[in-house]
């Protein structure tokens, strides 16, 4: 507290990180970054795009990033909105689409940016319970009067909905925003990007921190109808009309032409999830299904607090939530195989 902050500040209670610890020869499945490097195209057009034209502006509506997102999910270049990172686009949505009279519902549990934009930008929420799977019902919704935010699949639980509930939720509202934070479909989920010709009151958000192995450029998008996307675009030129670089554009724009690198690693990620869902399974965790590049598992005989801090003594960083029913759980990013292998190690030495 301070006389120099505003009333605002002091009520903030600001999203705190994953942490980027610098231990030595760390295994580091603690905040779902790619054990991956990018695509080597990305590299080459980022290292391109570092020459002496830094020195004049980037396009400040990033039109060739935006029109390379729309060819490949089948919308027009208007209908993208793009960002620095999801982060900045859902909080653009929320500057953007939020009703300050009417309650914003997402779920409990969910990704804890939600209720720190809630705050930031003075809108009141509802938190709506998982059922006791841990899954989003979508039956739940039925009662919102004001916008709805969903990740899809939720984080940190992994577990995806299918595409039809999705469209269900969407239809049921048709005069509220909907947006479904897609920041990890490309792990087994299917994009409601699909269904933004139908619906003008979806926005899907995706990111290229995950999936595309960019987390350091910070690159995000939205997709949706022109409506939604106009209202995007007037808050971003409210507040910072070049939120992108010139090496995020050039990077991005080939990360997303680099469909052979992005299946493959898709496809690798997705087959150490199973491997290390049956090793933690033998083990005795219980893993919650995942759609996602990360798991969320407990052990009946071990508290999830005392089980992270064993792991980090052996240079293995998992994520661990204080909140009460998840309280039990580790949230574990999929690494690669030799990453995961040093988990379970590390696992065996402990249990
Ligand atoms: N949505 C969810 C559900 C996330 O877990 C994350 C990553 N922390 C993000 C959005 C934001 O990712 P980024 O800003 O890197 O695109």
């Amino acid at each position: 507290m301070s006389k120099f902050w505003s009333p605002i500040v002091s009520t903030l209670k600001p999203y705190v990180p994953g942490e980027q610890p610098r231990i030595a020869n760390l295994v580091k499945l603690n905040t779902n970054e790619s054990p991956y490097g990018p695509s080597e195209q990305a590299l080459e057009a980022i290292r391109a795009a570092a020459s002496a034209d830094l020195r004049l502006y980037p396009d400040p509506v990033a039109l060739g990033l935006r029109e390379a997102i729309a060819a490949r999910y089948g919308v027009s270049a208007g209908e993208v909105f793009v960002g620095n990172g999801s982060d900045e686009v859902l909080a653009h949505a929320f500057a953007a689409l939020l009703k300050h009279d009417e309650p914003l519902l997402y779920p409990d549990i969910s990704y804890s940016f939600y209720p720190t934009y809630a705050g930031l930008f003075g809108i009141e929420a509802i938190e709506v319970p998982l059922n006791a799977a841990f899954r989003i019902d979508i039956a739940d919704y039925r009662r919102a009067s004001g916008a709805i935010i969903l990740p899809n699949p939720n984080a940190p639980t992994g577990i995806g909905l299918p595409l039809a509930e999705i469209e269900r939720l969407v239809a049921e509202h048709p005069d509220q925003p909907v947006v479904i934070d897609e920041a990890y479909i490309d792990f087994g989920g299917e994009s409601a990007a699909a269904l933004v010709p139908k619906f003008d009151n979806l926005l899907v958000v995706q990111t290229f921190s995950k999936s595309r192995a960019l987390a350091g450029l910070r690159v995000g998008f939205a997709i949706g109808q022109r409506v939604l996307i106009e209202a995007l675009e007037r808050v971003k030129d409210s507040f910072n009309s070049y939120p992108l670089g010139r090496a995020a554009q050039a990077g991005a724009t080939a990360a997303i032409k680099d469909e052979r690198w992005f299946e493959t690693t898709r496809g690798k990620i997705i087959a150490t999830r199973a491997r290390l869902r049956s090793e933690l399974e033998r083990r005795g965790f219980e893993v919650l299904p995942s759609q996602a590049n990360f798991v969320f598992a407990r052990h009946s005989g071990h508290e999830g607090q005392a089980l992270a801090a064993k792991l980090r003594e052996r240079a293995v960083i998992v994520r661990h939530f204080a909140k009460p029913r998840i309280s039990d759980f580790l949230r574990i990013t999929i690494g690669t195989d030799e990453e995961c292998a040093r988990l379970v190690a590390a696992l065996d030495e402990i249990l």
